[in-house]
């Protein structure tokens, strides 16, 4: 809870200066359009100057609330003073060695943290890589290798990633694969469990799993399969918590199979939602889980970590990569950990979720165009849909996200049909800045509705 108290260098405030996008940005924006490729969107046209705590100053001297954390990446904030300082330190040291030539403390040290952080007590081994896709490519790169298996399952609404095999394993064509194929593969998508858009809405976690279960039998076989990746919550895909009992079920009849259960946790780990991991709400316990975004307070950093018999299947020289495991990267995470724990940044997402709920679930019963409010911790859904039914309204959620971001509060969508806000502020925002922020996004959903 310490962070409440915390000092920010930027005041912790929402200020809007004139004309947004202003002049400065504007500018920027036309540079911009000259060099930088048409594939590489924005969501917000306003360009950085500095950012701290809960706050995104622009060039033009608007203070925006940021309740998206660059993704889920800024956890402790874009700026804490720890990581800065052990960035600096190590900067001072050595920028880069290559892990795979010339060892260091830091990386090992930062592997025996998540060893210690990470479900389950048995034996564990970690990589290190740069980004959320290295990570899962990895991880599907170990499976394979230590099942001598090649069908890998991902699930409806996935997003695993960009990289030509991520891309596959990730479900929503447009814009993530649309033209870019032919993409990797041995990948099978399953049913996942999305109780809101169920058909039956009674549905079990563990129904929802044995139908996935059957079509995993008919459709690849058991025994063919080397990894099922799974996020315990589904990130770009709408934040989607499947059903109790639904993962749990996957995992037990995956290591009957003596399938590697990985669990994709590069958006929902590192206390996002109310644990260190969000496997852990259920007890499950991965082969395999790959981490990234919130590790490292901001910059590249990716791994995985698992069952010390898969990765030490993996012959010398079978994993690596040049810039994996960065020595700068590795002390940011470092101090990062220490942030999270000594200003219980878990214990903040809860204290979030209940704001969220508290603001949302009245508002859900007055307004019909609420299909469903969700989430855990600070990774939080609203679902948009037409009065009254199902039918998705990207319009709609498009319009609300808009709005909030002519108010000053900077909200990020996702979700299969485009329908889906979702809210996953940097952890240390203060109380005043969350209660600023849903007090903007329930006026503008109230105008809208
Ligand atoms: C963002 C994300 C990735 C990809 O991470 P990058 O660092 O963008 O490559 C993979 N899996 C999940 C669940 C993600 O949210």
């Amino acid at each position: 809870m310490a962070n409440a108290t915390a000092e920010f260098r930027i005041e912790q405030q929402r200020k809007l200066t004139g004309a947004f996008p202003g002049p400065k940005s504007q500018e920027l924006a036309a540079r911009r359009s000259q060099v930088i490729s048409a594939g590489v969107s924005s969501t917000l046209p306003v360009y950085v100057e500095d950012a701290d705590g809960g706050i995104i100053l622009d060039v033009d001297g608007n203070q925006i609330i940021d309740m998206g954390a660059g993704i889920a990446v800024t956890t402790v904030g874009a700026s804490h003073p720890k990581v800065a300082a052990a960035v600096a330190a190590q900067t001072q040291r050595f920028n880069h060695t290559c892990f795979m030539i010339t060892p260091y403390e830091g990386y090992v040290e930062l592997a025996e943290k998540i060893i210690k952080l990470s479900p389950g007590d048995h034996e564990k081994r970690v990589a290190f890589f740069n980004s959320g896709s290295e990570a899962v490519e990895n991880a599907v790169k170990v499976a394979r290798l230590a099942t001598g298996r090649s069908a890998v399952v991902a699930f409806d609404h996935a997003y695993h990633g960009r990289t030509n095999l991520t891309m596959g394993l990730t479900a929503k064509a447009a814009p993530y694969k649309k033209g870019m194929g032919p993409t990797a593969p041995e990948i099978y998508r399953m049913p996942m469990s999305y109780p809101f858009r169920e058909e039956n809405p009674n549905i079990s976690g563990k129904e929802a799993a044995e139908r996935a279960i059957l079509s995993m039998e008919k459709q690849i076989g058991g025994d063919e399969i080397a990894a099922i990746v799974i996020e315990p919550i589904q990130g770009e895909g709408g934040f989607i918590v499947p059903a109790e009992g639904f993962l749990p079920r996957i995992a037990e009849w995956a290591k009957e199979k003596g399938i590697v259960f990985v669990a994709d946790e590069v958006q929902s780990g590192f206390c996002r939602t109310g644990a260190w991991f969000a496997s852990e709400h259920e007890g499950v316990v991965p082969d395999i889980m790959t981490m990234a975004k919130g590790i490292a307070g901001g910059l590249p950093l990716s791994g995985i970590v698992g069952r010390a018999d898969l990765l030490d299947a993996v012959h010398p020289g079978g994993l690596g990569g040049t810039y994996g495991g960065n020595p700068v990267a590795v002390a940011a995470a470092l101090a990062t950990l220490e942030v999270m724990e000594e200003e219980g940044l878990s214990e903040r997402a809860r204290v979030i979720e209940k704001k969220f709920f508290d603001a949302l679930l009245p508002l859900q019963k007055e307004v019909q165009t609420i299909g469903d409010v969700r989430g855990r911790g600070a990774m939080l859904a609203i679902e948009f849909v037409k009065a009254g039914g199902k039918e998705p309204d990207a319009d709609l959620t498009k319009k609300i996200a808009a709005d909030c971001l002519a108010e000053g509060v900077l909200i990020l969508t996702c979700g299969t049909f485009g329908n889906v806000i979702r809210l996953l502020p940097p952890l240390v925002m203060t109380d005043a800045l969350v209660d600023d922020a849903l007090s903007v996004l329930t006026d503008v959903i109230r105008k809208n509705s």
